[in-house]
């Protein structure tokens, strides 16, 4: 079946270019030239993405992101202006699933999309990506841990019995994680495994998707289940409860780096 890409930017000349490669790459295309119509026309047409541009009139990109994800997990890719690191940050919290920054060379754009669409297809698809090398996990199609369970295939994810409503990415990032415990992924590999491609970002994507997660998974309780490996990445706690002595004394972004060149030796082990 074609997928339907819906984008949404006032751009005309952006619009023409973007229409002509995805077409060529096999897409359905529809346009929508402010946010209001972008909205109306995501809710007639069920796209299965949306490019989504942050300046356009009326209603800005971030009001459209918000607007959908009220009701919508479509992934949602965002187009920002260079140098728009608050854009990039607060397009991500607000539930986008990737960005690029203008100007951006349109193949780049299919293959973002293509990496997109594919992981939601998988993951509809009822399949768990391996995490390369950790054959065992891969089994477990339900992950519990004390006051988390993460049902894999119905992408359900239940904190202290109450589910929680996590954006695709977020659920890949914590299905990831989760499969592995205490192994440390660095911000690279998180991009490339959930991405599904060689990311040129920076790792400030990884860590607004990380704190939006936590908030999500460890709001109203003692339990944390991400740990920060300073300077290196993140690994998830299996216990999950107060381990994370920093984050416990009020730091949420760095802890103590004792366990990182052993967690590091722990990653470069031949499985
Ligand atoms: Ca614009």
């Amino acid at each position: 079946m074609t997928q339907k890409i819906l984008i949404i930017e006032d751009e005309e000349g952006i619009v023409h270019l973007l229409k002509l490669y995805l077409k060529d790459a096999g897409y359905n295309v529809v346009a929508a030239s402010d946010g209001a119509d972008g909205l109306a026309l995501h809710a007639r047409e069920h796209p299965d993405l949306v490019i989504l541009d942050i300046m356009l009139p009326a209603i800005d990109g971030f009001e459209v992101c918000r607007r959908i994800r009220a009701w919508s997990k479509t992934p949602i890719l965002m187009l920002t202006a260079r140098g728009d690191e608050e854009d990039r940050i607060q397009g991500l919290d607000l539930g986008a699933d990737d960005y690029l920054v203008k100007p951006f060379s349109p193949r780049e754009l299919v293959s973002r999309v293509r990496a997109i669409l594919r992981r939601v297809e998988s993951s509809e698809a009822g399949e768990t990506r391996s995490t390369s090398g950790t054959q065992s996990s891969a089994d477990k199609s339900v992950l519990r841990f004390p006051g988390l369970t993460i049902d894999l295939p119905a992408r359900r994810v239940e904190v202290n019995g109450v589910e929680v409503a996590l954006t695709p990415t977020e659920f890949d990032l914590l299905a990831l994680l989760a499969q592995s415990p205490e192994r440390v992924f660095t911000r690279e590999i998180l991009m490339n495994k959930v991405w599904g491609y060689d990311y040129l970002g920076d790792g400030h994507t990884i860590d607004v998707h990380i704190s939006a997660l936590r908030k999500k998974i460890e709001a109203n309780s003692e339990q944390r289940y991400i740990k920060t490996v300073w300077r290196v990445g993140y690994r998830f706690v299996e216990a999950g409860i107060g381990i994370d002595v920093s984050r416990a004394a009020g730091n949420g972004t760095a802890d103590a780096g004792g366990t990182t060149v052993g967690s590091l030796l722990l990653w470069h082990r031949p499985a």
